[in-house]
């Protein structure tokens, strides 16, 4: 197994239980430029980018980079390779959802120039040259959309939702709500995401999947049941809402069930309770 990363956002230590494994390799590389690899390549997943709103303000020219020309580099890796290739694509694809809960078939409504947009477009443009790939040059592609997803190992600054709410909390510190905190998201623990991956990689479907939890909270709610699960003595602030922050999120996965099979396993007081032991841990160290 060969690991291609820049390192701008990801934590080294992530691939500490990979690491001495016979065959695996890291190479310390933007995928938005060339990256050679000798020898058989049977798989491609594109799982690279920044994908933290926080990140949207830090990288952008990154993101668009890595979404665009980064997916052009791997499915040319693929189809030289004769590999098949599999998409990380998004939720965001959708934007500020008007169709909800949202299915493949729904195409999005998107800022094109919004503070968000070089995440979004990039992803819609890496679906455009994965299909692209598939009609032209026939490499075997797979696209998924992942929803909001959770766990483990994630950064304590990532910025996102769950490590800043549970990181709050563990430190008595004011719970940060975006608005009035009525927008939703349903949340996926990481271990039923990477289920869904391989699922997808290993059919025969080149149409998008969702995966994701259907079971939809708002972020009121969430950081009620953060504080809850804690015992923390946190209160609630509320901040403004970013720009173009989607107002309801939630994935229709009846395609990943009838097709693949495949729904989540983890109830969300377990995955909160497992990624919780984790930043408990971490925010002691
Ligand atoms: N959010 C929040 N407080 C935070 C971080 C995020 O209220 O400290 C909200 C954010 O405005 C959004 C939701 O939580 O409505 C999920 O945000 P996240 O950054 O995790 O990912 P997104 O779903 O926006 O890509």
């Amino acid at each position: 197994m060969v690991v291609v990363d820049n390192l701008i956002t990801a934590r080294p230590a992530n691939l500490d239980g990979l690491r001495g494994r016979p065959g695996f390799e890291f190479i310390e590389a933007d995928v938005s430029n060339e990256v050679r690899v000798a020898g058989e390549v049977t798989h491609v997943l594109h799982l690279a980018s920044p994908a933290s709103p926080v990140d949207f303000l830090a990288y952008p020219i990154q993101i668009v980079k890595v979404g665009t020309l980064g997916t052009h580099n791997m499915l040319g890796l693929a189809l030289a390779k004769g590999a098949r290739f599999l998409l990380a694509s998004t939720s965001e694809v959708y934007g500020d959802p008007l169709v909800h809960p949202q299915p493949e078939s729904y195409w999005g409504n998107v800022n094109p120039i919004g503070s968000r947009s070089c995440y979004d477009e990039a992803k819609r443009c890496a679906e455009a040259f994965t299909m692209a790939y598939h009609r032209a040059h026939a490499v075997e592609t797979r696209i998924v959309r992942i929803f909001n997803t959770y766990g483990p190992r994630m950064r304590l600054d990532d910025g996102r939702v769950v490590p800043n709410f549970m990181r709050q909390a563990l430190r008595g510190e004011p719970l940060t709500v975006y608005g009035d905190g009525s927008q939703t998201r349903s949340f996926t623990y990481v271990d039923d995401l990477v289920a869904g991956l391989l699922a997808v990689l290993d059919s025969s479907d080149p149409m998008p999947f969702n995966i994701g939890s259907p079971i939809e909270t708002s972020v009121l709610e969430f950081a009620e049941r953060i504080i809850r699960l804690t015992g923390s003595a946190s209160s609630i602030e509320h901040l403004p809402l970013p720009e173009d922050d989607p107002r309801q999120r939630r994935p229709d996965i009846a395609r990943a069930r009838s097709v693949l099979g495949w729904e989540p396993r983890w109830p969300l007081e377990e995955g909160l309770e497992v990624t919780m032991a984790y930043f408990t841990e971490v925010t002691r160290a």
